[in-house]
């Protein structure tokens, strides 16, 4: 089909603007420029030839793998059937009504009603405007500040680049916005005080939130939003209690926990969710990725009981509520839906998560813990991280300019055609492969990065 590669090498760099990429460098041609032709199972396939293994599953979004035909059949049945209508003033199709049921099926006993987006970024939106909304109608519109964590990652918006704890995503934005206040990271491995325990660090965390809290008052804060695992941020698995130690915190002061489910969502932990994983009691749940496993672009935001009963008194007393897209619950994306938990469910993907993500995380710590440079291998179902340092007994870390992450993970690429993602920010590498990846895949995966840290550091 791409009968001239330098043309669209030229047209690439001349018309496309590449998000998350440095403008200047692949106006340059300095970038490797990928053309992505193709995919099946775990592997993708580009214009010249090359087969790769993607152990990040896209953006770890293409749970179910790629080429799966029966989401690819329901996705062209929906648009010669009926490629779109919209889904205001109780409009519907019988792709949204029934994939609305069945993520509602699958979510936790306290949830309500899921309203459809087509981002992880968009519906954090629609969670802040939700909680916002929500505070307004209980009569106390002085509760409306967010509290997020150093190093979450909550999208690219105005306000969910805010509620992102990481620079890259504030600087030269003019972000975060005034409402958003950020709170310790649960990230133990760096914790100040090496003495601490696991559960010494928890309480810290927790203390720091408490002081946040008292600072502010809590009577202007509305509500905490986090993911179960700290996925952009470097892939962290919560430290011991941490979940449930929050979470009396929350209710203590009647502030909302809004759980980030964008990554975990729909098994990636080796459950449903990660809220059920880790005892969080969320009353809003974001989706998006796992949702379609990125066959089609959809997101969720599932509101609970508890919020729904004041959305609705809302419109008692204000009308409709003002707020819609569009592509609310895009029919193709729907069906898109519809055909991806289904395949979850026949080859019960989310137990196959838990497995074969146990045994890629031995087997990459087995073959890596040891090395002279890895400072820790962690992880959690199908995420895995290996975060490197200079040294291990001070955990003193690489200087960020000698960019070790991006290398070894270019290295990775090169010899052994395994993708893994260098996270944005330290010295990470973070693996989240489809959940159809198998134990030699795995053993492949790992023997790779073992070597690519060999080339790297030695
Ligand atoms: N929330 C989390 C936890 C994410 O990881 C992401 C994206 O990676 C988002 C939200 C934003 O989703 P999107 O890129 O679809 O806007």
């Amino acid at each position: 089909m791409l009968r001239n590669d330098d043309q669209l090498d030229q047209w690439d760099r001349d018309n496309f603007f590449h998000p998350s990429t440095h403008l200047a460098e692949f106006a340059r041609g300095n970038l490797p420029q990928r053309v992505v032709t193709g995919g099946s199972g775990c592997h993708i396939e580009d214009r010249d030839g090359n087969r790769l293994l993607d152990a990040f599953a896209g953006l770890y979004c293409v749970n179910v793998g790629y080429g799966r035909s029966e989401i690819a059949e329901a996705i062209a049945d929906q648009a010669r059937e009926l490629a779109y209508y919209h889904s205001y003033v109780g409009h519907g199709t019988e792709a949204s009504i029934t994939l609305a049921k069945m993520v509602l099926d699958r979510a936790p006993n306290h949830m309500s009603k899921v309203y459809f987006g087509l981002s992880g970024s968009d519906a954090n939106e629609t969670n802040i405007k939700l909680v916002w909304y929500y505070n307004n109608i209980l009569g106390r519109p002085e509760k409306k500040k967010i509290i997020s964590r150093w190093r979450g990652y909550h999208g690219s918006g105005l306000m969910t680049g805010s509620l992102t704890g990481l620079g890259l995503f504030h600087n030269k934005f003019d972000l975060p916005l005034s409402q958003v206040f950020h709170t310790e990271a649960p990230y133990y491995f760096r914790r100040e005080n090496p003495a601490q325990s696991e559960a010494e660090f928890t309480a810290h965390c927790v203390a720091a939130l408490e002081e946040l809290i008292a600072r502010e008052g809590a009577d202007t804060i509305a509500a905490f939003i986090g993911e179960p695992v700290l996925g952009t941020g470097g892939i962290v698995p919560p430290p011991e209690g941490y979940w449930p130690a929050i979470q009396a915190v929350l209710d203590k002061h009647d502030i909302l926990l809004i759980a980030d489910e964008v990554v975990t969502g729909f098994g990636r932990l080796g459950t449903m969710y990660g809220s059920d994983h880790y005892g969080m009691r969320p009353d809003l749940i974001t989706i998006a990725k796992g949702l379609t496993s990125a066959y089609a672009p959809l997101s969720g935001s599932i509101v609970s009981d508890k919020m729904w009963a004041v959305l609705e008194q809302g419109t008692d007393e204000n009308g409709p509520i003002g707020h819609g897209w569009t592509y609310s619950a895009h029919p193709i994306g729907a069906a898109a839906g519809v055909a991806n938990l289904k395949l979850i469910d026949t080859l019960d993907l989310v137990t196959k998560a838990g497995d074969i993500g146990a045994y890629l995380n031995k087997a990459m710590s087995d073959a890596l813990s040891d090395h002279a440079h890895v400072g820790e291998v962690r992880g959690a179902g199908m995420l895995c991280a290996v975060e490197f340092v200079k040294d291990r007994e001070t955990r003193q870390f690489f200087d960020p300019a000698d960019k070790i992450g991006p290398q070894v993970a270019a290295a990775l690429l090169d010899a052994d055609k395994v993708i893994a993602r260098a996270m944005p920010q330290g010295d990470i590498l973070g693996f989240a492969p489809p959940f159809c990846l198998t134990r030699d895949e795995a053993d492949s995966v790992v023997a790779a990065t073992l070597r690519a840290v060999r080339k790297v550091l030695g």
